[in-house]
């Protein structure tokens, strides 16, 4: 393992391990990433806001046209009641573009993913698909993967991009409670993932002619919708709380879906218009039931492997951050690991790399944790799970303003927002300054 160059190992090429492999090779680090499926991008109907922190990465990778190409314009935020009753209308997307100069753009997991994919140089050989991982093993000098075909791949270090269900947080887990250093380290957030949402997502066709760039937000208890919608197509998300909290990966079947959906057929989407009016307008190749997933790793490392993306960090989707915390953190990997081997000639030692992901660490886990939280209590205000979340969304929210919100949580994030440092760049003018800078960092 030790003659090779520096070479990582990515296992997953969700939207965290493709950017990252964006990244690694603008950093001119080898690399290969290893992904179980045969394509990540086949499947449409998931689709994803990207915030403007997130659209200036895309920019520095010169994808940020091909983004907006991909999308449509968001303009307001409109919150409803079950029976359209319209509580706020805020020009939420208008103003964040105003003060952070990029746009927030909806798009498709798919599109980002395909965008991500095109992008890398010699992807045939650097991107293995239908790449199970089954095993990994860490010594001094390396690391080696075995993959379910029984091939081994070898490398430096390890970076597990796999998902909130992936294996690479259980290895750092037992490698950490083997090796007993939790009692040197410091007092961590862990949150043990569970799922206590279930959601719906779909792509359909705008035969009502919902207008095109506004979100709209149907809250009532224990449901909720969100649903965007461009001159032609509608992508919407349901909520709905489970029977009962679960853990682990879940599979649900297209007459579980049916009947999730119908049970919200009388909830608004916009004013004027319920679910069970455009429920046939869905691509039902599209919708998809899973379980909405909240947790937060502990331990994010051991010498030579590291997490990244929903392995670190599982939100609700109710914020739309789930994403864009994962490339920020890629970012900060990328950033801290470049550093590593530049700094070394390319042969960073074992102790170096450690603390290269201990900063990593460190760097993102307080950013997160608060976004964790947040995410935690809008899923339940937004459904009315006690009597405060009722009163906190339909009252209190509306007396402070949306506004309030936006400048206390979103501003300061997307001007925090991390940049690739070893990648000349500069973004577009802002009325709110970007304020990252790598001194800053630590
Ligand atoms: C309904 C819904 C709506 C959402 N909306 C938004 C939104 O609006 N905005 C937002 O920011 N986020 C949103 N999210 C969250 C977002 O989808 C996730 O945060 C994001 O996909 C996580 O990316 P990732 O790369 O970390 O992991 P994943 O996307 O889970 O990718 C992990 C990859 O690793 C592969 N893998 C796993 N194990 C192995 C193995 N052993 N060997 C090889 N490969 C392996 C998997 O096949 C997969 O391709 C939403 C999520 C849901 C469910």
């Amino acid at each position: 393992m030790q003659d090779q160059p520096f070479r990582v190992i990515v296992i997953g090429a969700g939207p965290a391990g493709l950017y990252l492999a964006r990244a690694l090779g603008a950093a001119k680090i080898d690399y290969v990433v290893l992904e179980r499926a045969l394509s990540t991008f086949l499947e449409r109907g998931n689709h994803l806001l990207l915030f403007p922190h997130t659209v200036r990465l895309l920019h520095q990778l010169g994808l940020y046209d091909e983004a907006k190409k991909r999308s449509y314009r968001l303009r307001r935020k409109v919150d409803i009641t079950k029976s359209g009753y319209v509580l706020s209308d805020y020009s939420m997307w208008d103003l964040l573009e105003e003060r952070h100069g990029y746009p927030t753009l909806p798009i498709q997991r798919y599109d980002v993913l395909e965008m991500f994919y095109k992008s890398i140089p010699n992807k045939e050989h650097l991107i293995k698909t239908g790449a199970k991982v089954t095993s990994i093993n860490e010594t001094d000098q390396g690391v080696e993967v075995e993959l379910e075909d029984g091939t081994v791949e070898t490398g430096s270090v390890v970076i597990g991009a796999d998902g909130v269900h992936g294996m690479t947080k259980k290895y750092i887990e037992e490698a950490v409670s083997r090796a007993a250093t939790e009692a040197t380290d410091t007092p961590r957030f862990d949150i043990p993932t569970t799922s206590q949402y279930y959601s719906i997502y779909a792509e359909g066709t705008n035969t009502k002619k919902i207008p095109s760039g506004i979100f709209y937000e149907t809250r009532d208890t224990g449901r909720a919708i969100q649903l965007g919608a461009d001159d032609d197509t509608l992508r919407i998300v349901l909520y709905r709380k489970l029977p009962q909290q679960m853990a682990g990966p879940v599979s649900y079947t297209a007459e579980q879906t049916e009947e999730v959906a119908e049970a919200l057929f009388d909830m608004a989407v916009a004013p004027g218009v319920t679910l069970g009016e455009i429920w046939p307008d869905f691509h039902k190749h599209t919708a998809r039931l899973v379980n909405q997933n909240e947790g937060f790793t502990k331990y994010w490392h051991t010498d030579r492997v590291v997490i990244t993306g929903d392995a670190t960090v599982c939100t609700s989707s109710v914020n739309g951050l789930g994403v864009n915390c994962g490339l920020h953190s890629s970012v900060a990997l990328a950033n801290q690991l470049q550093q590593a081997v530049f700094s070394s000639a390319g042969n960073p030692s074992t102790e170096s790399l450690r603390k290269a992901f201990a900063r990593y660490q460190y760097i993102r886990e307080r950013e997160l944790k608060a976004i964790y939280i947040q995410a935690y209590s809008s899923m339940r205000q937004l459904t009315w799970d006690s009597w405060k979340d009722w009163f906190i969304d339909r009252f209190l929210r509306r007396w402070i303003g949306s506004d309030f919100f936006v400048r206390k949580y979103l501003n300061p994030l997307v001007c925090k927002g991390q940049i690739l440092s070893y990648v000349p760049f500069e973004g577009v003018a802002a009325l709110l300054p970007w304020k990252w800078t790598p001194e800053k960092e630590l």
